[in-house]
């Protein structure tokens, strides 16, 4: 297996370990870079099919930015604040519960999915009211939108490069790209080692740091504006740790999605927020550090790149 970031060989580090609902895989390293990759005993898209039932996906919904929004969700709605009636035309990929898209409407943008999924589209066009839906990335137009949006979706891309190489002919030259994914250089993952909660979830399948990311779009012709790591997810990093070692994953059809949170007791989310609050300020060094949870990179496409 050959590194996507650098094309060096890469190592297998860890054999026949097991995702959440129980797919095999091994966890590959490159020897150069550090980049990682699994390699799953079964496909990708039989693991997308077994994850992603439709209905429990949808459910999942909010199609809004919650109230005292998370910092995730901070730094999308200042970018969308900035692109707010100048005309922008945004693309996002996987747009999830479609939060970004729904703000970014509010604001005048003009706004396109992409998504693999018939019934996520006919929510983000019907409930989101997202002006173009793509389930085919060979359908949209090529230098054409000014930003592309891409949270949490790179590390579920078996071939990264392919899909930024891809992606960055949609993007006019200047335009701007904003990618977040996991930390492969997160703090809890040297603590945790391949219990790390990010390695678990089954269809991830690539890990990167921050000079990955960077490296990767840059030799797709962008320019970095901004680059960061933040937060620690030391709540959820624990708490999974601990879940997952005191049972084996079975091959279990992912239980119903969990109920929107906004109805659990008032007392019991303060108190939640409190404790990421302090431990976030606590690990604000390992996040200069470039140690943080969640990696956000925000690059420019180089005019002479079009
Ligand atoms: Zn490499």
């Amino acid at each position: 297996m050959n590194c996507h970031i650098c094309q060096s060989s890469c190592e297998c580090i860890s054999r026949d370990q097991l995702s959440d609902h129980g797919f095999v895989y091994d966890l590959y390293r490159c020897h150069i870079c550090g980049f990682e990759s699994k390699l799953n005993s079964e496909s990708i898209e039989d693991i997308y099919k077994f994850v992603y039932d439709e209905n429990s996906f949808i459910n999942k919904r909010l199609g809004k930015f919650k109230k005292g929004s998370n910092p995730e969700r901070k730094y999308l709605k200042a970018i969308m604040d900035q692109y707010a009636n100048r005309g922008i035309k945004l693309l996002e990929i996987g747009p999830g519960s479609g939060a970004t898209l729904s703000y970014a409407k509010e604001k005048n943008i003009v706004t396109a999915s992409l998504d693999v999924s018939e019934k996520n589209n006919l929510y983000y066009e019907n409930e989101c009211d997202v002006d173009y839906v793509f389930n085919d990335i060979n359908d949209i137009q090529n230098n054409f939108y000014d930003a592309v949006v891409m949270t949490h979706v790179i590390e579920h891309v078996t071939n990264p490069s392919e899909m930024i190489a891809a992606i960055t002919k949609k993007i006019k030259s200047g335009g701007d790209i904003i990618i977040s994914t996991p930390n492969s250089n997160a703090i809890f993952k040297h603590i945790f080692g391949v219990k790390w909660w990010p390695y678990l979830i089954d269809d991830h399948v690539s890990f990167f740091n921050l000079q990955h990311i960077e490296k990767l779009l840059m030799a797709n012709g962008f320019s970095t504006i901004n680059k960061y790591t933040y937060g620690s997810n030391m709540i959820h990093s624990l708490n999974s740790y601990l879940k997952r070692n005191k049972k084996k994953p079975s091959r279990l059809k992912p239980k119903e999605a969990p109920q929107d949170s906004s109805e659990s007791p008032e007392h019991l989310k303060s108190l939640r927020k409190m404790i990421m609050s302090i431990t976030d300020v606590l690990m604000a060094p390992c996040a200069w550090m470039g140690m943080g949870y969640e990696i956000v990179y925000i690059g420019k496409k180089n005019e002479f790149d079009s």
